[in-house]
């Protein structure tokens, strides 16, 4: 790995530096020898860097490499275990600064609103999943002197874990030091558009940990992702990205009946009930709203149902709040907000806005600048439309970009109904004093991660995950990592010369 920073890179330098894949411990290429170009998403043709296009005969290899590792990582003492992640969490906290730039250059995230509090949470998820490695305990069954029944959770073996662009390190957060501190071994497929962040954390985690524990494979999902799917050598999928692709897979990983868990979009609802209009509400919206990521966030609320009562005054407060953010280059301290990952999704993003500009009212934001500094770059500005409809496209679809759609209502049944009508069910916020109104309706809601006057983001050792079609599994805490990545085995001992238990039958 070359020592040379990405983010050092003078602009127009003869060849980009090149980073590559770790595989068994060592660093490598893509066996056919093909390479992607990393471009900056602040810069239009700027070359960050160039990975592997790693491909099915990469992950073989990865695969074969985290086999190998399997059996002395899973047959140590959790201690073991434990001790490595705490000193991946400490090396990751000395690197944190790297770490965020590296992001910011690649997903286009704001350093200091995003990319900082993402390295930050990164680390405490190694600390945590480290800290919380001896409990991953059994049952004993009270089954009398002469029986001995319980328990063990064991790990499922060689997990598959694939990554989206739009917050690399927090999703790898969420399911690396988990797997681990469980026993299992990995291979982790980066982002494509996204990957030279995840192969910083690798380098940290490779001064650690035994070779082919961890590896790293870079690559397009079509190759090295669906690869890795239909690996017989996996035996768990773990797939954070948007619904159809996870609905692929989950079909394909069915198919070998291999263990799989999503975590998918979501098109999250904001119920702001009346009440006073104070800062912390409007505060609160801007952190649901996730538009200092651009909207690039899967539990975005960016359906939000306003109180006729209180519609007028939130707009009015929003749009001057979201119109004083900053947006521009992701490494300037003085940016709140970045640009969007790339071309496709600029293009997507600027044909909803379109659609919305001519079906309701923009109080802010509207088609991205033309011209100017953020005219070199996949720049979008805040937009936030009222007079929206829960029937519109842009109330139901998931936009990926820096849009809210504000809805009025009433009744609070109706504001239920609306909200819960969505393939979704990700996330979901409820702005109400009323601690009685406030809980009724978090229980109401068919989400797998309510916040009630608040709208950070995840924290660790909470339950993540989403209802319908946002996704299968749960992540973040303790109870999803036993979910999650690993399997219950059932040890029944017959005592000395006791009787064998009493059973009807057996299956
Ligand atoms: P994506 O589904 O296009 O890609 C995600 C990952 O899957 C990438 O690594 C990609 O290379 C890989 N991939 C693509 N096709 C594949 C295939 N056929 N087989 C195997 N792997 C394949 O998603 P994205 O555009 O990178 O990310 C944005 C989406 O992710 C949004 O929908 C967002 O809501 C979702 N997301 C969800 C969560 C969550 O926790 N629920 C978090 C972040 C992002």
């Amino acid at each position: 790995m070359t020592e040379q920073s990405v983010l050092s890179t003078p602009t127009g330098a003869a060849s980009p530096p090149t980073r590559l894949m770790l595989i068994g411990g060592d660093w490598v290429e893509a066996a056919d020898g093909g390479w992607r170009e990393i471009t900056s998403p602040a810069r239009r043709g700027s070359v960050l860097a160039r990975v592997p296009r790693g491909d099915a005969a990469d992950v073989d290899r990865a695969v074969a490499a985290a086999r190998e590792a399997f059996p002395a990582w899973r047959d140590q003492h959790f201690t073991a275990r434990q001790r490595l992640l705490l000193r991946i969490a400490d090396a990751l906290e000395d690197r944190a600064e790297e770490l965020a730039r590296v992001t910011a250059a690649d997903t286009g995230n704001a350093l200091r609103t995003q990319a900082r509090p993402e390295a930050a949470l990164l680390v405490d998820l190694f600390r945590y999943f480290g800290g919380v490695a001896g409990e991953v305990k059994g049952t004993t069954l009270p089954a009398g002197a002469s029986q001995l029944q319980y328990t063990r959770q064991e790990p499922l073996g060689v997990v598959g874990a694939i990554l989206p662009w739009n917050s690399p390190l927090m999703i790898a957060g969420f399911k690396v030091p988990a797997a681990l501190a469980a026993g299992n071994t990995l291979v982790l497929k980066a982002a494509e558009d996204a990957p030279l962040s995840i192969l910083l954390l690798a380098e940290v985690c490779q001064d650690v940990l035994p070779p082919g524990v961890l590896n790293v494979v870079t690559g397009t999902g079509r190759a090295a992702g669906a690869a890795l799917v239909d690996h017989p050598g996996v035996d768990k999928v773990s797939f954070t990205g948007s619904t159809e692709v996870g609905r692929g897979i989950a079909s394909r990983a069915g198919e070998r009946l291999a263990h799989v868990s999503l975590e998918l979009g979501g098109k999250n609802p904001s119920i702001v009930f009346p009440g006073e209009v104070s800062d912390e509400l409007v505060d609160g919206l801007v952190a649901s709203s996730r538009i200092t990521r651009q909207g690039q966030s899967c539990t975005a609320g960016s359906r939000l149902y306003l109180h006729r009562d209180v519609h007028d005054e939130v707009l009015a407060r929003l749009t001057d709040r979201l119109g004083a953010l900053r947006v521009g280059d992701p490494l300037d301290e003085a940016s709140d907000i970045g640009a969007v990952i790339n071309e496709t999704q600029f293009d997507s993003i600027r044909d909803y806005l379109e659609e919305g500009l001519a079906t309701m009212r923009a109080e802010l934001g509207g088609l991205p600048p033309t011209s100017g500094p953020l005219a070199e770059g996949f720049f979008h500005v805040p937009t936030l439309f009222s007079g929206g409809d829960n029937a519109f496209r842009l109330a139901r679809e998931e936009i990926f970009g820096p849009v809210v759609v504000a809805i009025p209502w009433t009744d609070v049944d109706d504001v239920v109904r609306m909200a819960n009508d969505s393939a979704y069910g990700l996330a979901a916020y409820v702005w109400s004093k009323d601690v009685d109104e406030a809980i009724t309706t978090a229980h109401r809601l068919e989400a797998g991660w309510v916040q009630v006057n608040q709208g950070g983001g995840q924290v660790v050792g909470q339950s993540y995950g989403g209802y319908k079609q946002s996704g299968l599994g749960r992540e973040v805490s303790l109870e999803g990592m036993i979910a999650g990545f690993t399997q219950t085995k059932q040890v029944n001992v017959r005592l000395g010369h006791g009787p064998t238990p009493t059973t009807r039958t057996g299956t």
